[in-house]
């Protein structure tokens, strides 16, 4: 892996909305709050029906170590709190709380004082921040470095590749002192040398506003990056930025580095600064099928068909809804479904749009090997997943595929790969773990 060069696809951009300035909606009359919007152990709950919350106030406490406290988005009259069947299939806890459309504000918020990394950590965590460009990762667990001489270079994320999303766009050209303070909030806690606001170069009113605050030897630097998918993705940015590798197995901090994303950033500074934990999302709404694409500022937990509503409703019959852009994106079997902490766009696309094309025979061109960021194989990923050959998928290192889609994308025989690829990972995860539990049943060696 040591020397590859990373790839990619060349997308249409379609940020309809990026010089949208974002719009709040009318509150919801109901907003559905689920317990897991990270990853880690969901969230438990800390009200029960009948309660009477604010906004503002911990409806749910972070349980473990890699977890999320989650908050009263609207204030009003807690209805349920019971298990909701999520877009991956699983059943999870939420909350749900009939708005009293006073938006009351929690009285027992108050500003953190912080005075050290190790407050300034228990903030991050307060705050309920999560990874906003889509991830979800703790982010106070992501800060909590030990040692902060490893750290050489923290790159705040304002790549946003992905087609249509523009909502850290718009933070960035909205919340641009929010960012910055997030970004001194970094230099002076976690003793960053060197902050490096990645942007990509279809967004010059971005790098405009942040070259300009740049100037006069903040320690804050802006790098102009090129315009290709997925330029956003953790493990990408880290080579186009700062050249290095993170190694299979490793970490971005194993390399020196952290990547944080700019809306998320900007949400750690408006804690610290207001003691506002994180209720609200500027979600960009846009597709095909939506009749009036926006940026909509909304209570977490409003759900999607409220935003398409605000929008305009449909223009067309919308067949395939996405929480995330039209790469990575996960499709909503309903208009149900609550917006997240890390979402950051709903996408609806009309039939044209979302039929996906027939696929023909592989003609061995290499072009899905040529565009993979990591130069991983998906053709051989097909062929030993078809064999059910957990070993070869191993050897091949399906588990690097970050399911980015330039595989897929690119792919002149239209095959489905990312959705194989998919496949083949959790396959390969579930004969590892099942190998795992027989080793321990006869007390041999696991599988590794
Ligand atoms: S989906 Fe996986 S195999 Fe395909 S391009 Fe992305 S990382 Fe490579
Ligand atoms: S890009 Fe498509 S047709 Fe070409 S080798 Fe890969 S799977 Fe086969």
């Amino acid at each position: 892996m040591s020397a590859v060069r990373l790839h990619g696809v060349r997308v249409p951009h379609m940020k309809n909305t990026a010089g949208l300035k974002p719009v709040r909606m009318d509150i919801p009359t109901v907003v559905t709050i689920p317990m897991s919007m990270h990853i880690g152990a969901p969230a438990e709950p800390v009200v029960k029906p009948g309660d009477t919350v604010m906004v503002g106030q911990p409806i749910a406490k972070a349980v473990g170590l890699v977890s999320s406290p989650v908050y009263a988005s609207v204030s009003g009259t807690v209805k349920k709190v019971d298990d909701m069947l999520m877009s991956n299939g699983r059943f999870m806890k939420a909350v749900t709380i009939e708005s009293d459309g006073k938006q009351d504000v929690w009285d027992q918020l108050k500003v953190p004082e912080i005075n050290s990394f190790e407050n300034f950590i228990s903030a991050v965590k307060d705050s309920g921040v999560v990874g906003l460009g889509g991830a979800g990762f703790p982010t106070a667990v992501k800060l909590d470095i030990k040692d902060l001489s490893r750290i050489e270079a923290i790159i705040v994320n304002g790549a946003e590749c992905e087609p249509y999303v523009t909502s850290d766009t718009r933070t960035m050209l909205d919340d641009a002192e929010l960012v910055w303070e997030g970004a001194a909030l970094l230099q002076k806690y976690l003793k960053a040398k060197r902050i490096v606001i990645a942007i990509e170069n279809n967004k010059p009113e971005c790098i405009k506003t942040f070259q300009k605050m740049c100037s006069g030897g903040s320690g804050i630097e802006v790098a102009v990056m090129p315009s290709i998918y997925p330029q956003g993705g953790e493990k990408v940015l880290i080579y186009n930025v700062l050249k290095k590798i993170v190694p299979e197995g490793k970490l971005p901090i194993d390399v020196g580095a952290i990547v944080i994303n700019c809306t998320t950033l900007a949400a750690i500074a408006r804690y610290i600064k207001t003691g506002m934990p994180l209720v609200e999302k500027c979600i960009t709404v846009d597709g095909s099928a939506v009749k009036e694409p926006k940026n909509v500022i909304v209570p977490i937990g409003t759900p999607v068909s409220d935003l398409f509503e605000f929008c305009g409703g449909f223009k067309a019959e919308p067949k395939k809804i996405l929480y995330g852009g039209p790469m990575m994106g996960i499709a909503l079997p309903s208009l149900e479904y609550p917006i997240m902490k890390n979402n950051n766009a709903i996408l609806a696309f009309d039939k044209k749009e979302a039929e996906a094309p027939e696929p023909t025979a592989c003609i061995r061109c290499g072009t899905c090997i040529e565009s993979c960021p990591l130069r991983l194989m998906p053709t051989e990923f097909a062929e030993a997943y078809e064999a059910r050959d957990a070993e070869r998928l191993g050897k091949l290192k399906v588990n690097l595929c970050m399911e980015c889609g330039c595989c897929s994308y690119a792919c002149p025989a239209k095959r489905p790969l990312v959705q194989t690829n998919r496949l083949a990972k959790a396959f390969l995860a579930a004969d590892i773990a099942e190998k795992k539990a027989q080793a321990e049943k006869t007390g041999g060696e696991g599988a590794k």
